[in-house]
């Protein structure tokens, strides 16, 4: 489409003026100081270039358990590749190194050195630490596939560097005389029936290389360090010792992995080119600076830019590169399906479920030129597995509910990120996940055939109870979605108009007497045990009161079912002021999500968790734009902090974040895939927006008194609404 082919072309333009370096502004460390029963955001730093394939992070906690990181703490273990996009759906294409002094040891407990955060410095693309045990001080530096350390040694006559590649089948090989270690690890959690499928955990093919030669090399054979050079088994890894060091001697280790073969990770390892540490933490900067610097945020406090650079920096590493550049520059990429390794770019670590609602609605609106990229890996996606993904790392995951790849690929196609013949692969791939289901969860639409015949999931029917409710209300959002693409390819009214009717099975699940979304069986009745604050059963982490208003595309409809604006008004003062009383029965008890609506002083207004998050805004719909400025301030100001602890939830790769970045703009994609934002009020006095072709977008806050009301070029509007569409055309938005 039109907006597509201007986009490089304007690349240059964008991020020229602009607040100055806001990459300092984002902390890595917001979201690391967690436990299981409450997350502040289940978040480790993430060291890595925007969208990077690779991401780096400190590691505290043992490999393979989830929580690579923990800010309460004491010890590091070693220095984490990671692509792991939740503690809860775990890790793969990982492995650790760690520098060491003294005594040769492997053990992830052994070699562990403490530290103090007093000595530890992130920021996204830099991390520094002093590691006490052995007088050493760490620094590294990401680029998107390749990493480089500078390892600053004491005076020893043992400066040792340990690389690990983890058990469950790894290798190592170490080349003295080219200072090199290569090798491969593929550990990966894979859960439930996951292990059914004929799928494979990728294998990560490693190289380091060093600048300083090797006296002596050890290999971990799983069992106990030995000499030699190589190691292939269930745990491999290695340990070189340096000729001794002088104090202050920097040792410069250039890391890289690639999924496609060991030849690939070489030629990752290009990605350093010659600049050095310090140049590439500059260009490491500059890459931040540029897609932060997209929006530029001026007139606030350094409290709420610390909160908002920091939310877009957790905003843009999701969904990650799973491509890499061959021989010839083409992007290629290894088929996590089996499919061996293929032309173009795919992207994945990322849960629909979570990240449809405000974080693809970002890239569409102001990354174009990235989402139009995540579309063509959705593509080979679909053509290489048969489905689009919902929930994928890197392949499709047995987890989550819905069919929200539906609002993705609508709303890209809204926001021009895609030409017409993916539009068509795309559109055909979310049409035959209306009447289908594959081996998982997550591919076609369990219970499409009751939601299809009944006009709803029923609770005693294909998913045994659970989450049918849920599941009904997110179908018939994505039909909608559906609906509106096709009709916009130009799609005969025959094959598109069964999805609009559908997008009204909403209906089906709205109980008379409720006003609420209630489970219902096949034979009509409804679930007799219905409670407004009953967690789980048919609806998913949530209640009827958190999931009812899941009807994005037909709010005026939501409206009038639950007895009008008023009363609808009403009904969202009730949920922030009624007490946080939970029933967690069908968990056995208080799950981290019910614990957090307890926590956070909201009523049953549950942040923490997606399905209610954009809850807020629905005042704009019912004549009360003011209590959505108000409950998006206060949730801006008290559920989002820039210190460890500062996530009132999981973050979940992006989405949490995306919120904050929204809201503080002062607008919300309340219905993604209409290209309609509701209104609230920014968080800053200006922020300017930069925008493909050059273009520009001026927001403004503005004192003022009364109804609250918004100009767009100097025209008063009172309805609290906007379009994308005007505001890709650049002007000032003023709020008053
Ligand atoms: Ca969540």
């Amino acid at each position: 489409m039109k907006r597509l082919a201007g986009i490089c072309m304007t690349l240059a333009a964008l991020g020229a003026a602009g607040i100055e370096d806001p990459v300092r502004f984002a902390d890595p460390f917001v979201g690391t100081d967690n436990t299981k029963e409450v997350s502040n955001g289940n978040l480790y730093p993430a060291i890595a270039r925007p969208w990077g394939m690779n991401a780096w992070t400190p590691q505290t906690g043992p490999a393979g358990q989830g929580w690579l990181y923990d800010w309460k703490d004491r010890k590091i273990m070693g220095f984490h590749q990671t692509h792991q996009p939740s503690p809860w759906i775990g890790d793969y294409g990982q492995f650790s190194v760690m520098p060491i002094t003294g005594k040769s040891v492997f053990g992830e407990k052994d070699r562990a050195s403490w530290f103090s955060h007093k000595t530890e410095q992130a920021l996204p693309h830099y991390y520094r630490v002093y590691l006490a045990d052995y007088d050493t001080t760490v620094e590294l530096t990401p680029t998107e596939r390749a990493a480089l350390f500078r390892v600053t040694y004491p005076a020893s006559d043992s400066p040792r560097f340990v690389v690990d590649a983890l058990d469950k089948g790894s290798s190592v090989e170490v080349d003295v005389a080219n200072r090199r270690i290569a090798g491969r690890s593929s550990k990966m959690n894979i859960r439930g029936n996951e292990r059914h499928l004929d799928l494979k955990p990728l294998d990560c093919w490693f190289v380091l290389e060093f600048d300083k030669p090797f006296a002596s090399v050890e290999v971990w054979n799983g069992k106990k360090l030995e000499k030699g050079t190589s190691f292939s088994g269930d745990h491999a890894g290695a340990v070189v010792t340096f000729a001794p060091t002088a104090r202050g001697e920097s040792v410069h280790v250039r890391v890289a992995s690639s999924f496609v073969g060991p030849e690939q990770a070489a030629r990752n390892l290009r990605e350093l080119g010659d600049c050095g540490f310090d140049g590439l933490v500059a260009q490491g900067r500059a890459a931040w600076n540029e897609s932060l610097g997209r929006l530029d945020a001026a007139d606030g406090t350094e409290e709420d830019l610390r909160k908002f650079y920091t939310c877009l920096y957790r905003t843009l590493l999701f969904p990650r590169q799973l491509h890499e550049y061959g021989e010839d520059g083409r992007p290629i990429h290894r088929s996590p399906y089996g499919k061996g390794v293929l032309p173009g770019r795919y992207y994945c670590d990322t849960g629909f479920w979570d990240t449809f609602r405000a974080l693809f609605p970002l890239l569409a609106f102001v990354y174009p030129e990235r989402d139009a990229e995540i579309m063509k890996g959705l593509r080979h996606c679909l053509e290489e597995s048969g489905w689009l993904p919902e929930w994928s790392a890197p392949f499709h995951r047995n987890c989550m509910i819905g069919q929200n790849s539906a609002s993705v690929v609508a709303d890209a196609y809204f926001a021009g990120c895609m030409d017409d013949d993916t539009a068509r692969a795309l559109y055909a791939g979310l049409v035959k996940a209306t009447c289908a289901t594959g081996s998982l969860i997550s591919t076609g639409r369990v219970g499409y055939d009751e939601y299809n015949s009944l006009g709803y999931v029923a609770r005693d029917g294909a998913t045994g109870g659970r989450q049918s409710a849920a599941r009904t209300l997110e179908y018939a959002y994505d039909d909608w979605c559906i609906w509106r693409m096709g009709t916009a390819l130009g799609l005969p009214k025959a094959e598109t108009d069964i999805f609009l009717a559908r997008s009204a099975n909403w209906r089906n699940l709205f109980h008379p007497g409720h006003r609420l979304a209630c489970g219902r069986a096949k034979d009509g009745s409804w679930d007799p045990k219905f409670s407004p604050i009953r967690w789980g059963y048919d609806f998913t982490e949530g209640t009827p009161l958190h999931y009812t208003w899941s009807v994005f595309h037909d709010i005026p409809g939501l409206v009038a079912a639950m007895g009008g604006e008023r009363a609808v008004e009403a009904r969202l003062d009730e949920v922030f002021a009624a007490p946080p009383h939970f029933d967690g029965s069908f968990f056995g008890g208080c799950t981290h999500e019910i614990r957090e609506m307890q926590i956070a002083g909201f009523g049953q207004y549950a942040h923490g968790n997606q399905p209610i998050q954009h809850m807020i805004y629905l005042y704009d719909y019912v004549g009360a734009p003011a209590k959505a400025r108000h409950w998006a301030h206060e949730a801006m100001r008290r559920l989002y902090k820039a210190r460890p602890d500062g996530y009132c939830g999981d973050e979940d790769n992006g989405q949490t974040s995306a919120w904050f970045v929204w809201s503080a703009l002062g607008m919300y994609p309340v219905c993604p895939a209409s290209g309609e934002y509701a209104l609230g009020l920014p968080l800053f006095g200006r922020v300017d927006v930069s925008l493909p072709h050059g273009r520009r977008l001026a927001i403004r806050r503005k004192a003022g008194a009364g109804t609250p009301s918004h100009a767009w070029n100097g025209k008063r509007e009172e309805r609290p609404f906007i379009r994308r569409k005007d505001l890709l055309e650049g002007g000032t938005l003023t709020f008053e």
